[in-house]
């Protein structure tokens, strides 16, 4: 698993993009995977698959030519579907333009505006804070053009249609424990499940077909969702339960968040699991520990009980972030350890043993 996140870490993985292609069909090298694909502009319900992006440089620069951030550096310096632009700006229309992390002074904080339709460049406080001529020289050479959007699905089958949905998404430009961590723990899940691995299944038996399916989703966050559950609506009502996994590589104990339905099977199941399986970890309701692709099949219309595992510090109310170094540059590999991997993994497989 730590192997994998350092190959494809540094991918600019941008909802529709090149590299988002380059980690989804490198991860299909490493369990049978069926990659859908959804043109740009295609109607997913209420939504519309955006155009692919790609940002071919992106630089802030004095105006005497000394360069102060360059993309080539890093993928986070440019925002996430920036406009491109070109221009000398005053220095208050840059800092408009210019985003820092909340809390971090050095690290580049990740910034999307996937709909909005704004050029942007990402910075350190500490670089903003030195900022102190007149005008700066700001290039973005993006380009928006048609594309696909892909996911990625892995099918495990059990002796009944009944399918429970494990979903992980991939689409954060050089992160890792967001969003890599749960996207490789879910196909490690799937390896075991699919008797890939050599370890005994869930149950112990090797080889023995489980009673439910299970689906596992790599894809973009919530367009993603979208666009997979639009084009199968007829899977939905054999969708009994789900789990979304995310941020299982930093040192927190596990949080399990809770489904739409409290009351559900896989709710009461998980709940009751995970304090065997980490006596340490805790539980929350929907909604208030993080939010991700859950919302999407816990909506109106679909309802599918889907909870979520993460290693979230603290719920929400607490103000915390969901780790220290979340959205930002310093969500690198060294955050993150393959112990913790096996660790969420084997969580994730004592949940579907009770289950
Ligand atoms: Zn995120």
């Amino acid at each position: 698993m730590l192997n994998l996140i350092r190959e494809l870490w540094f991918l600019k993985r941008d909802i529709v993009s090149d590299d988002f292609d380059r980690a989804l069909y490198r991860l299909a090298e490493e369990v049978p995977m069926t990659i859908h694909e959804y043109p740009t502009g295609e109607p997913c319900w209420t939504w519309r698959v955006p155009e692919k992006w790609a940002c071919h440089e992106a630089y802030l620069e004095t105006l005497d030519g000394r360069r102060l951030l360059d993309y080539a550096d890093h993928p986070l310096h440019a925002v996430s579907y920036s406009l491109p632009f070109e221009g000398v700006v005053s220095r208050e229309e840059l800092l408009r333009h210019l985003h820092v992390h909340p809390r971090q002074p050095d690290a580049i904080p990740f910034v999307f505006k996937y709909y909005e339709r704004d050029w942007g460049l990402c910075a350190s406080q500490n670089l903003r804070e030195s900022l102190n001529d007149e005008s700066y020289r700001v290039v973005i050479r993006s380009s928006f053009e048609p594309g696909t959007l892909k996911v990625g699905e892995v099918v495990v089958p059990g002796q009944s249609e009944e399918t429970f949905v494990i979903v992980a998404h991939l689409c954060h430009p050089a992160m890792v424990n967001d969003d890599l961590s749960g996207v490789v723990v879910a196909l490690d899940v799937a390896r075991v499940l699919g008797g890939h691995s050599g370890r005994p299944q869930p149950g112990g038996h090797v080889g023995r077909p489980q009673h439910y399916t299970y689906r596992f989703l790599i894809l973009p966050e919530t367009i993603g969702s979208v666009a997979y559950l639009s084009h199968h609506e007829g899977m939905v009502p054999k969708m009994v339960g789900g789990l979304f996994l995310e941020m299982l590589g930093n040192d927190s104990p596990h949080a399990l968040q809770g489904s739409f339905q409290p009351g559900s099977q896989p709710d009461r199941c998980f709940n009751t699991a995970l304090r065997h399986l980490d006596p340490q970890g805790y539980s929350g309701a929907y909604r208030t520990i993080i939010d991700n692709d859950e919302r999407q099949f816990n909506a109106p219309g679909v309802r599918v009980p889907m909870l979520s595992l993460s290693r979230v510090q603290a719920p929400k109310a607490s103000g915390l972030p969901p780790y220290p170094e979340y959205h930002s540059s310093l969500d690198t590999p060294e955050i993150v350890t393959q112990e913790r991997l096996e660790a969420s993994r084997d969580v994730v497989l004592g949940l579907l043993q009770a289950w």
